[in-house]
């Protein structure tokens, strides 16, 4: 029957020469193999002592921003939890009180703010619609965990250290979202 392609292999059924059967030159081969790849350029590293930078686009957690005097920056206004296509993100908002202006920048702020690990994308849609410069993504990944319930990360999880009160943590914490913010 004529073979539909040419990828075909005529099987070799000669018996075995007597240094065949030692399978010396094959071993030899294989080891040859083998030792070559010592003096090659590892492509594993030894994580998570070592990390391979992330590309400038990668787009991880998200963070929850504050003003430069340490106020949150969320009005809970809903328009990311609007644009997530993964409707991930829910809020509850509240009213600011009197006595509460070093904590929240504007009359409303978010009293909930969660945001779904396991429905996220990080497709950057809530960063992109924020009018207030309040969640940006930042590019750290969601580390693992046994329970679904530790992928809704709650705003406390979010909220970026406060850069008057925790200044080194609020800096370490701005690192890693890769680009300027407000
Ligand atoms: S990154 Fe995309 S999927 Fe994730 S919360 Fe934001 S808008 Fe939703
Ligand atoms: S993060 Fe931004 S878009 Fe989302 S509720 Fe807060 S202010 Fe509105």
């Amino acid at each position: 029957m004529q073979a539909l392609t040419k990828r075909s292999k005529q099987v070799d059924r000669r018996p075995m020469t007597a240094m065949e059967k030692m399978y010396l030159p094959s071993i030899i081969k294989g080891m040859g193999i083998t030792f070559s790849h010592l003096f090659k350029k590892k492509p594993t590293i030894n994580y998570p002592e070592q990390q391979r930078p992330f590309s400038a686009v990668f787009r991880g957690v998200q963070i929850l921003n504050r003003d430069e005097e340490g106020r949150e920056r969320c009005t809970a206004c809903g328009l990311c939890a609007v644009a997530c296509p993964a409707e991930a993100i829910t809020m509850e908002a509240a009213e600011r009180q009197p006595g509460e202006e070093n904590l929240y920048r504007e009359e409303k702020y978010a009293a909930k703010y969660e945001i779904n690990m396991l429905r996220c994308i990080f497709c950057g849609f809530c960063e992109e619609a924020c009018p207030k410069d309040a969640i940006y993504l930042t590019q750290t990944f969601t580390p693992a965990n046994y329970g679904r319930e530790g992928f809704i990360y709650k705003k406390e999880d979010l909220l970026i250290p406060n850069p008057v009160t925790q200044p080194e943590e609020y800096a370490k914490a701005k690192g890693t979202i890769g680009k300027d913010i407000k």
